[in-house]
C-alpha cells in the first residue's frame, strides 16, 4: 500500500484525492486548513468562491492547456448526466463579443477560442448566433457552447463523499481515507501527517497559499501572485437561463469583466473583476453601479431592475508565471497555479498527478 498525504482541500486537492483512491493500492490523508463545509471561508480559499464554470482560458497554441481542459469537460458532462447530486447544471453557455472589443482589439477580425474550432467544437456543440438573437447595435457576433454550472462548496462536498465511498470495503471505512484539519509551514512536515504513519508520498495542493511554505524556493515564489475577483450573488429576477459572457472592452476599468451564472437553485453569479496582484478585500462600491449599466447597455432583453444582491464575494485566483506547476520533486508533487481555472482543470490536473503517482511506484517499487 502507498500511504499518500494530499495538503489543500479547494477543488484541485479533492479532485486529486478522489482520483488516487480511485486505485485501491493508494491509502490518502487530506490535511488542510479549510474545508468546503466550513461555514466561513476566507479569501485565501479560493474554490468555495469561484462561480463555476467550463470556459477554457488556454490560446490556440497551448495543446497543455487544452488537453487538461478537455478530460474536466468531458468528466464535467459525464457527471450532469449520472450524478445530479454532483450539483453540476448543464447550461447554454453564450459569448457576446460587443463592438468596442471588436473593433479596438480584435481589429475587425472575428475572433474564436480553440473549442470553438477543430473536432472539439462538435464535443461543445458549438453554435454561432444569428443577428437575430442579440442586441445588434451594442454585439458584434456571439456564440454558444453546451456549457455548465458547478454550484462550488456543494460540488467538493460531494467529491469528499465518493472518496467515502471508495473507503468502503476494506477493514474500517476510515482505513484508506481520512481528512484532518492542519496547517503545514513546510510541505515536508505533511510526512508525518499521514492517519497510518508516515506518508511516502505527499502531493501539494496548497493554490495561492503555496507562496509561503517554507520549502519552497524563493525563486518559486516570486512566481506565484493572486489575481482578485468580485462575485455578486443575485436572486436571479432578471429571466437569464444561460451563463453569458459579455466580452466588453473600457479603457477606463481594463480590468473590469461582465459574465453571468444562473445557478439551479434560483441564485445568480455576477462577475467580476481580473485584477492582478490586488489583495484588498473592499469592493469599490461604484463597481455594481457600473455592472447594472452596462447589463442595461448589452443584456437589455433581461430585467435588471430592482436586483436584489444578497451577497458579495471576493477570492484570490492563484495564478503562476509560467503557468501551472504539476511537477514531482523527489516524494513531493506540487499541483498549484491553476488561476482562473481550477475548476474546468481539476480533472486533468488531478489525472496527471496520478500519472507520476504511477511512475514513482514503479520505480521506486512501492
Ligand atoms: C471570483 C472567481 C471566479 C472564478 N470562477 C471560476 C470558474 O468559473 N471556473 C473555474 O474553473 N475556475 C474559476 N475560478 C478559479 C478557481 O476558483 C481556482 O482556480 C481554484 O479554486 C483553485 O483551487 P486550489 O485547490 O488550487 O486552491 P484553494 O481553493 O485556495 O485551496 C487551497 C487549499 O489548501 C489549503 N492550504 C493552503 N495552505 C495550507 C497550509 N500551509 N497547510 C494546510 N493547508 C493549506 C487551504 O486551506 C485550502 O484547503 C474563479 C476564482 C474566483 C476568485
Amino acid at each position: 500500500m502507498t500511504k499518500i498525504v494530499v495538503v489543500g482541500a479547494g477543488v484541485i486537492g479533492l479532485t486529486t484525492a478522489l482520483e488516487l483512491l480511485k486505485d485501491p493500492t493508494n491509502q490518502v490523508t487530506i490535511v488542510a486548513k479549510q474545508f468546503p463545509t466550513d461555514f466561513e471561508h476566507s479569501s485565501v480559499y479560493t474554490s468555495p468562491i469561484a462561480g463555476a464554470n467550463w470556459l477554457s482560458f488556454a490560446d490556440d497554441d497551448d495543446t497543455f492547456t487544452q488537453n487538461i481542459d478537455k478530460v474536466g469537460y468531458k468528466k464535467y458532462r459525464e457527471l450532469i448526466k449520472n450524478a445530479p447530486e454532483a450539483g453540476v447544471t448543464p447550461r447554454t453557455d453564450i459569448t457576446y463579443v460587443t463592438k468596442e472589443k471588436f473593433e479596438a482589439i480584435y481589429k475587425g477580425v472575428k475572433t474564436l477560442p480553440w473549442y470553438c474550432k477543430g473536432e472539439f467544437s462538435k464535443v461543445v456543440g458549438f453554435r454561432e448566433l444569428d443577428p437575430s438573437e442579440y442586441n445588434t447595435s451594442k454585439i458584434a457576433y456571439a456564440y454558444q457552447i453546451n456549457g455548465l454550472v458547478v454550484r462550488t462548496s456543494y460540488y467538493m462536498t460531494y467529491l469528499i463523499n465518493e472518496m467515502w465511498k471508495l473507503s468502503r470495503g476494506f477493514e474500517t471505512p476510515s482505513s484508506r481515507f481520512s481528512l484532518r484539519r492542519g496547517s503545514v509551514t513546510k510541505i515536508s512536515d505533511a510526512y508525518s501527517l499521514h492517519h497510518l504513519g508516515t506518508a511516502d508520498l505527499v502531493i501539494n495542493c496548497t493554490g495561492l497559499l503555496s507562496r509561503e511554505l517554507e520549502d519552497i524556493e524563493i525563486e518559486e515564489k516570486r512566481r506565484i501572485y493572486p489575481v482578485r475577483g468580485i462575485v455578486f450573488v443575485a436572486e436571479n429576477t432578471t429571466g437569464m437561463k444561460c451563463n453569458s459572457f459579455v466580452d466588453i472592452f473600457d479603457p477606463k476599468y481594463p480590468d473590469e469583466k461582465l459574465y453571468f451564472m444562473p445557478r439551479r437553485e434560483g441564485e445568480l453569479i455576477m462577475g467580476g473583476v481580473f485584477q492582478e496582484n490586488e489583495e484588498s478585500k473592499v469592493v469599490d462600491p461604484t463597481f455594481i453601479v457600473r455592472m447594472i449599466t452596462r447589463c442595461k447597455k448589452y443584456l437589455s432583453q433581461y430585467n435588471w431592475d430592482d436586483l436584489k444582491i444578497v451577497r458579495t464575494q471576493v477570492g484570490y485566483r492563484p495564478f503562476r508565471e509560467g503557468g501551472y506547476r504539476i511537477e514531482r520533486v523527489g516524494k513531493v508533487i506540487h499541483c498549484y497555479g491553476v488561476g482562473a481555472a481550477g475548476f474546468q482543470s481539476s480533472w486533468g490536473c488531478a489525472e496527471r498527478v496520478v500519472g507520476l503517482v504511477n511512475q514513482y511506484k514503479s520505480k521506486s517499487k512501492l
